[in-house]
């Protein structure tokens, strides 16, 4: 089995270029939303411990306030990275085994390379668009502020740094010509 990483910046277009991977049998694995599931779920109680229950208004994780708690509290940030991270990844392996015998997967993740997660990925490809365009698309998709793009930009590795790391990179302008080269990516990986 080969393991593929697909990363690549807030709205750079992960999430859409994983669907086309599912709509095409391929197994895939979203960090985010495990992550999240898990902090509703098993590790909620240890949230709840460290941080205070304002944190689960209505009995479910108000992901707004604890951005903003994370934002700027470094230790905080820490705490619940040491919480999520080890649970993300023993989920992780869980996935692998139950599809252990898919030929690929697809492990999703928007800060793969800051964690490191991308050690344990046979290839990574990056998805790139232009900043001004991930801009737009994320004001659109999340009905925010430029401002609070921008500031959850902030907190993720720019593009160069993540290219220099990347197998393959697909430029997600146009998604018809994304997926052409996501075609000929698989072509090659699955050869
Ligand atoms: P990410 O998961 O990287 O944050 P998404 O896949 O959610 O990004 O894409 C961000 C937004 O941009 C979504 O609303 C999506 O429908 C839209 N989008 C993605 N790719 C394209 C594209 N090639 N052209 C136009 N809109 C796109």
């Amino acid at each position: 089995m080969k393991i593929i990483g697909l990363t690549g910046g807030i709205g750079s277009g992960k999430s859409t270029l994983l669907a086309w991977f599912r709509s095409n049998g391929i197994p895939c694995f979203e960090s985010d939303i495990v992550g999240k599931q898990l902090l509703n779920g098993q590790l909620k109680q240890d949230v709840i411990d460290y941080f205070g229950p304002e944190l689960y208004p209505n009995d479910a994780l108000d992901t707004k306030r604890m951005a903003q708690l994370v934002f700027q509290d470094k230790e905080a940030l820490e705490k619940l990275n040491n919480l999520v991270h080890p649970a993300v990844g023993k989920a992780f392996k869980d996935f692998v085994e139950k599809n252990k015998n898919a030929q690929i997967v697809v492990k999703e993740a928007a800060i793969l390379f800051e964690t490191g997660a991308y050690k344990s990925c046979d290839f990574v490809i990056l998805v790139y668009a232009p900043l001004e365009k991930r801009i737009s698309r994320v004001i659109q998709r999340d009905g925010v502020k430029r401002a609070e793009v921008l500031a959850r930009m902030s907190k993720q590795w720019d593009d160069n740094k993540k290219s220099a790391l990347a197998d393959f990179v697909i430029e997600n302008d146009s998604l018809e010509l994304a997926i052409e080269q996501l075609e000929a990516i698989l072509k090659k990986l699955l050869a």
